[in-house]
């Protein structure tokens, strides 16, 4: 299925209390798409007073969502799944036309959505209690509870999958919620309020406020009866949250920025790598936080590899998102189209361009940029330091491990690191040694989704992911309890 406009809502409301209502003050922004870059549709523009609407909603709705056993919450978990699924083909097209992802790739971010509900439904059907016994004396165990109204705030980069990711954990956890979808990219979010009524999700669990980050976001982060945020987006937003949550000393998690590196030994699968490399950094049109965007080849390998990587890149189809041959489709928006020609501007000064660069030619109008590769990058570069998060990716080279770890870990980031050899000694040993949060030797950026997902240094604080998520939705409690009759000591004593 591919969309037209004809089959766009003109209008993108928010959803509160189980109502979709404009703004309180019926202010809206424009949506655009990336391929005409003309708005589509007007979304309501969230204030203050539409997040404390939604969080009165959301308020009232927490004793009964929480109070649900964890069985019956699973229950409209994975009724929230099978919703997904039955509109898979009209949320991948809505998510293609809106943030300009091909749509083949589009899918698959449909299908993980879905998967993440029916995934942390079975967490919180399994999950166990914890038990303590200290000798005969005393038992204790431990009680989970919701944190209360939790505030989600997500990325335009695969917006619907990632707004699930942190919806499927916070409701199986008992939370309620108010959502803030990114500003570029609302579109899929507009599909929640049928899936969560069809599901039987009951009004004010789930509340969605659309709106501009330092407006509707900045309500959120400041509101003092939502004592937890959820946030994705870029490093200096998430510093800027800390700083603001603190005033009420908020729980908060950070998924932020990357400039993760692909370490290439010698000795590496070399057709395994480069296919992995082109992967890491080109799909997901290089819009992807895990993105291999630094490639480090050792000495010896350098040159071929750096030659294949460009025939690679030259040979990606760039193109329409909702063609299904498109392998690379639309950059999100024209701020952030400006922003990755930038740097590819400052990449020409500060390596070497072995291949794209620029607008492909069959393409007049819309985001579009050739996969694009400088080689021989310094490790002061700018594009070899900074987060470019698009198809752009800095080859260099290293003479040995040592070199190889320190020219990992030389960004301020720390989220995900890639490493191809066939000494699984040495991955390992490069595994401990580089500063992320998550690693794959010999693997492309295959998840399971019980592992803890987040990064070290800029790249965020805290994980989510598995049982991380729910350890972060809820409070832990304490409680113990004497077995038999317990003799309290005198204090001050001496012993
Ligand atoms: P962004 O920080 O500009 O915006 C993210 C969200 O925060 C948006 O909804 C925005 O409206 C909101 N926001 C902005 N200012 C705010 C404020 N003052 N208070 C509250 N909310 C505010 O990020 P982006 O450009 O939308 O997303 C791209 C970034 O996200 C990249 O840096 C990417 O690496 C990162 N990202 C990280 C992960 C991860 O898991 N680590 C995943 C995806 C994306």
């Amino acid at each position: 299925m591919s969309t037209t406009r004809e089959h766009l809502p003109a209008v993108i409301p928010h959803w509160i209390g189980g109502a979709l209502v404009d703004a309180s003050d019926g202010r809206t922004f424009d949506v655009a798409d990336p391929v005409s870059n003309t708005a589509y549709a007007q979304a309501a523009r969230g204030s203050a007073a539409d997040v404390d609407r939604a969080v009165t909603a959301a308020r009232v709705a927490f004793p009964e969502w929480a109070g649900l056993s964890n069985r019956a919450r699973a229950g409209v978990l994975y009724r929230i799944a099978d919703a997904v699924e039955a509109r898979h083909d009209r949320l991948a097209a809505f998510e293609s036309y809106d943030s300009g992802l091909p749509i083949t790739q589009a899918r698959g971010q449909a299908r993980r959505a879905a998967e993440n509900f029916r995934y942390f439904a079975d967490v919180i059907v399994a999950l166990g209690e914890e038990a303590f016994r200290q000798g005969d004396d005393q038992f204790s165990y431990v009680v989970r509870t919701p944190v209360g109204v939790a505030g989600l705030i997500t990325p335009w980069n695969t917006p619907f999958m990632l707004e699930s990711w942190k919806l499927a954990p916070a409701l199986a956890s008992g939370c309620t919620l108010i959502l803030k979808p990114a500003e570029w990219t609302p579109l899929s979010a507009s599909l929640w309020p049928e899936i969560f009524e069809e599901a039987g999700v009951p009004a004010g669990v789930v509340n969605i406020v659309h709106g501009i980050g330092e407006e509707a976001g900045q309500a959120l982060v400041d509101h003092p009866d939502v004592p937890l945020i959820s946030f994705t987006g870029s490093s200096d937003t998430g510093r800027h949250i800390i700083r603001s949550s603190a005033e009420h000393l908020k729980t908060v998690s950070m998924e932020l920025g990357g400039k993760s590196p692909v370490v290439v030994f010698a000795d590496a699968d070399l057709e395994a790598a480069l296919d992995s490399v082109v992967f890491g950094v080109f799909s997901l049109n290089g819009e992807r936080c895990t993105a291999g965007s630094r490639v480090l080849v050792e000495r010896p390998l350098y040159e071929e590899f750096t030659r294949r990587l460009a025939e690679r890149a030259a040979d990606v189809r760039v193109g329409l998102p909702s063609d299904p041959a498109t392998e690379v489709g639309a950059l999100v928006h024209p701020e952030h189209y400006e922003r990755v020609l930038n740097y590819v501007e400052i990449g020409r000064k500060e390596g070497r361009l072995v291949a794209g660069g620029s607008r492909p030619d069959h393409l007049a109008d819309g985001n579009y940029l050739q996969p694009t590769v400088f080689a021989d990058v310094e490790r002061d570069a700018r594009i070899f330091q900074e987060e470019i998060f698009g198809p752009v990716v800095a080859v260099a080279p290293f003479d040995d491990e040592t070199e190889a770890v320190e020219l990992a870990n030389a960004t301020q980031f720390g989220l995900a690191a890639y490493i191809w050899t066939s000494d699984i000694k040495r991955g390992h040993r490069i595994a401990h040694a580089v500063e992320s949060g998550m690693v794959w030797i010999n693997s492309h950026n295959v998840r399971d989704l019980r592992t803890p997902f987040g990064g070290v240094k800029a790249s965020g604080v805290g994980r989510e992911g598995g049982a991380h998520s729910i350890d972060f939705y809820t409070e832990s409690k304490i409680v113990h309890v004497a077995l038999a009759e317990v003799h309290t000591p005198r204090f001050g004593a001496t012993s």
